[in-house]
């Protein structure tokens, strides 16, 4: 046989073989052959013969049955690029026909009858096209089993079985061509990310037969356990058999090593064991992956038909690649580039602490694993709302769609009453990392009220706190002890890789003690936003906060302000106790004051009375309080300009606690962030009053400390500005959801109802919302990154906006110079690992 034929190759150390030309399995195949591995005579078909095999062409079948010894059955297995991609079923037993029946017969006994059925079996159907179920009246199992078989074949194709070993390997051969070319095979490995035009090839193998004489079997091998990734031996054996029979027979399979189930072939068969063993560790090796090897034992003697890369859970994946980096197979970049950075969310989530108590309200599916807490909201909408105050949420649908998406983005769980473990809401939210539980059936949705009822009587309304458990499926009332992720050894030793390889900071956006214990325990590096108007929503602070909004002069409002700042000084230094020797970057107050006031009448009425003021001064300072457009009104600095008291008290709050967190030893130098500029001026005039803050506090506690100022580029106009704004900060952080909110004149609350309809029609590729515009916001960053520089070459830059942890954005951050993204916390991981790949695929070309 000529060995460099393009088509036709026999597998051999130096063949001309690709995974682009043959596929995954031909190249599998011929490095178990370069192992010296005893893998049976292969041949591989290349791509583009089984292409041209489909339409018609017949494959020179004299040369591609010359390698084999005359009268050896045949096997056919398909070789796609990638394994993944699937394809069509493997053939055995090529070959057989009356005589060479007759001839094992007297060799091996009854197995001939099983080699020649199984066969019968397989052209009938995959070949001649006949209908399965024609052998269902025939007792295979009988001495006349082949005959009939036979009979039945020659009754339906209305010709007999062909006998000729080369009629039936052209038949088998063209059948898989054809396969791959049909409509519903091409959609399948289109679905799992295959091109249009992906290729097959095929091997061809001798078969090895697995049955007969001495010990004969076949069986599967690994050495790890391809949901834990912990390394075990695991896979059955079978005698008598072939192919992956030993994984479908139950107790008459064998384990492989000593088990007290039962039998098994390390005590049956311990020197072939032992090879197997040795191939296993050495393909592993040599390969640098965890495979599972097809093999059969033939008369005592071991073959090796195949290897394929096992199947493995994320958490798996992690173990694996840092077991094998840790042995010195595979490079520490090389474990962190085989883990998909989103596939982590896996290993991420919260659950609820075991010993917490459980108010059971009702269950479905565990759909999506993790348990998060929030009010409920039964519309996408709501939860964009809620999410833009910053108010963890449950998104409650009968099921989801497409247009759902948003708003399950917007949410930290999803309950729905109906689906199952494949439907849209579960398959996304897993995609996100939520916890979600489907086809709670035991709940009444009443979506249009707003309400769940749950068995006896208790509702649930719009607003109200539970937990949604997607680890087991339950939903709880309220808001129970949360246990943060469990993270192995494996992952924790992936992290300190990526952080070593990558060349851009990560920090975590977060607001609350329990946030800010994610960080640390994602190992962010500090945290790059605290939105601090969330520290002011829980009800005792909220009633002060109004005071302060409905005080109409300075001096009432000082009080108030007075009465906020010890509130605001202890949730700082509980931050930055958790946050120790690590940079605590605290935007002052954002959001327009109307947020923290009551949206309809009755609870003016209450705030009324809590305020003792009369219903109608409330109305009237609500109404004089009212925006056409509050995202664009009086909010973010033009609140601190116009109301310096607010700033000025959350300044010395800052101050004050890194004075007393520093007296427990926890370093912070915290970073104030004011919000919403758009002009010098405004940076200048809050730094005079903070700086005047911080001298006084100095005095005040004869204590010096150290602090930085920044801005948040969040308007066109900062970033356009940036070389003015500069040379009054220390940083400036990119407010990409507000930039982006601007730079398209795109309400982030209302966008989502248009959304989806626009990239349905291309108007946008992606929502702007998240995954960075890099060709106009990023314009606006890039500009305002130069510009900024141009006139501080020392000045930090971040991006704290959702983009931050998304691996695209983050690829477009380094490119434009970013320092750090901020993400928030569950996104650290996740955009540690992005940030080292995408160092290392520059660092590799
Ligand atoms: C932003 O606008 O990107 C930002 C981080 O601030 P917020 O989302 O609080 O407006
Ligand atoms: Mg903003």
């Amino acid at each position: 046989m000529q060995k460099n034929s393009p088509f036709i190759t026999l597998v051999t150390p130096t063949a001309p073989i690709t995974v682009q030309t043959h596929g995954g399995r031909a190249k599998c195949l011929q490095r178990l052959v370069r192992l010296d591995l005893p893998v049976p005579t292969t041949v591989a078909v290349s791509f583009d013969a089984v292409h041209r095999l489909a339409g018609g062409e017949i494959p020179d079948l004299e040369r591609l049955m010359e390698p084999f010894e005359d009268g050896c059955l045949l096997c056919v297995r398909p070789s796609s690029e990638d394994p993944d991609w699937g394809g069509p079923r493997a053939v055995l037993n090529i070959g057989i026909n009356d005589e060479r029946h007759a001839e094992l017969a007297k060799s091996i006994g009854k197995a001939a009858d099983e080699i020649y059925l199984r066969f019968i079996q397989a052209y009938s159907e995959h070949v001649a096209r006949l209908d399965p179920d024609m052998f269902d009246d025939i007792d295979l199992s009988g001495p006349k089993a082949v005959h009939e078989a036979l009979e039945a074949y020659e009754d339906e194709a209305e010709e007999p079985f062909p006998q000729d070993a080369a009629t039936q390997l052209l038949g088998v051969l063209r059948s898989m061509a054809r396969a791959w070319g049909g409509t519903s095979a091409r959609l399948l490995r289109m679905a799992k990310g295959a091109p249009a035009d992906a290729g097959l090839g095929l091997v061809v193998q001798a078969v090895a037969l697995g049955m007969g004489q001495g010990e004969s079997g076949s069986g599967v091998l690994q050495l790890v356990d391809g949901a834990s990734g912990h390394q075990v031996i695991k896979g059955r054996y079978l005698s008598q058999s072939q192919g992956r029979d030993a994984l479908h027979a139950g107790d008459k399979s064998l384990f492989l090593t000593k088990d007290k189930r039962g039998p098994s072939l390390q005590e049956k068969l311990p020197e072939a064991f032992d090879a197997l063993i040795e191939h296993a560790e050495l393909m592993r090796k040599r390969l640098r992956e965890e495979m599972q090897m097809e093999f059969t034992i033939e008369n005592g003697e071991v073959h090796i038909l195949d290897g394929v890369r096992i199947q493995r859970s994320a958490r798996a994946a992690v173990r694996i690649a840092v077991a094998l980096a840790e042995e010195g197979i595979i490079s520490h970049e090389e474990a962190l580039m085989r883990i998909e950075p989103r596939a982590l969310n896996e290993l991420l989530h919260r659950q609820v602490d075991p010993n917490a108590k459980r108010d059971v309200i009702g269950a479905g599916v565990a759909a999506s694993p993790g348990a998060a807490s929030g009010r409920l909201v039964f519309s996408e909408a709501a939860a964009q709302a809620s999410a833009a105050r910053g108010e963890a949420c449950i998104l409650v649908r009968r099921q989801t769609s497409p247009e759902d998406v948003r708003g399950m983005h917007a949410s930290v769980a999803v309950l729905t009453e109906r689906g199952g473990v494949t439907s849209h809401a579960a398959v996304i939210a897993r995609g996100l990392g939520l916890p979600c539980v489907v086809g709670a059936s035991s709940l009444r949705f009443q979506t249009r009220s707003k309400q769940l009822t749950a068995q006896g009587g208790r509702i649930f309304k719009e607003g109200d706190v539970v937990t949604v458990d997607g680890t087991n499926g339950q939903v709880l009332a309220g808001e129970p002890e949360m246990l943060e992720a469990a993270l192995d050894d494996a992952f924790k030793t992936l992290m300190t890789w990526a952080d070593e390889a990558r060349d851009i900071g990560v920090r975590a956006n977060a607001d609350t003690p329990s946030d800010a214990k994610t960080a640390r325990n994602f190992k962010a590096q500090g945290i790059g936003l605290c939105r601090t108007e969330h520290m002011f929503f829980d009800e005792d602070r909220l009633t002060v906060m109004r005071e302060m909004i409905f005080a109409d002069d300075p001096a009432d409002r000082r009080t108030a302000v007075d009465r906020l700042m010890p509130i605001q000084r202890a949730d700082f230094v509980e931050l930055f106790r958790i946050m120790k020797d690590q940079p605590v970057c605290i935007r002052l107050f954002d959001p327009p004051l109307h947020e923290f006031l009551p949206g309809n009448r009755a609870g003016m009425r209450d705030l009324a009375e809590a305020l003792d003021l009369p219903l109608s001064h409330v109305e009237r300072r609500i109404e004089a309080l009212s925006e056409y457009n509050p995202m664009l009104g009086m909010r973010g600095v033009r609140l601190g300009i116009t109301i310096p008291e607010i700033y000025e008290m959350q300044a010395r709050a800052i101050f004050e606690a890194t004075l007393d967190a520093a007296k427990d030893g926890a370093v912070v130098v915290p970073e104030i962030m004011i919000p919403l500029v758009s002009a010098k001026r405004e940076v200048e005039l809050v730094k005079t009053r903070i700086d005047a803050v911080a001298a006084a506090v100095r005095t005040e506690r004869g204590a010096d400390f150290d602090f930085k100022l920044g801005v948040m580029v969040e308007t066109p106009r900062a970033a356009l500005r940036a070389e003015d704004i500069a040379p009054h900060c220390d940083f400036f952080s990119f407010g990409t959801n507000d930039l982006t909110q601007m730079a398209y004149g795109l309400s982030r609350d209302d966008a989502g109802r248009f959304m989806s309809a626009y990239v349905q029609q291309g108007v946008y590729p992606e929502d702007p919302f998240h995954t960075l515009d890099a060709e106009g916001v990023g314009e606006l960053v890039q500009l305002g990154v130069d510009r900024g520089r141009k006139a501080q070459p020392g000045l930090t830059m971040s991006v704290c906006g959702e983009h931050g942890g998304s691996p695209e954005s983050i690829a477009f951050c380094r490119k434009v110079g970013i320092d750090y993204v901020s993400c928030s916390p569950f996104r650290v991981p996740v955009a540690r690992l992005a940030a080292a790949q995408f160092t290392i695929k520059d660092k590799i070309g």
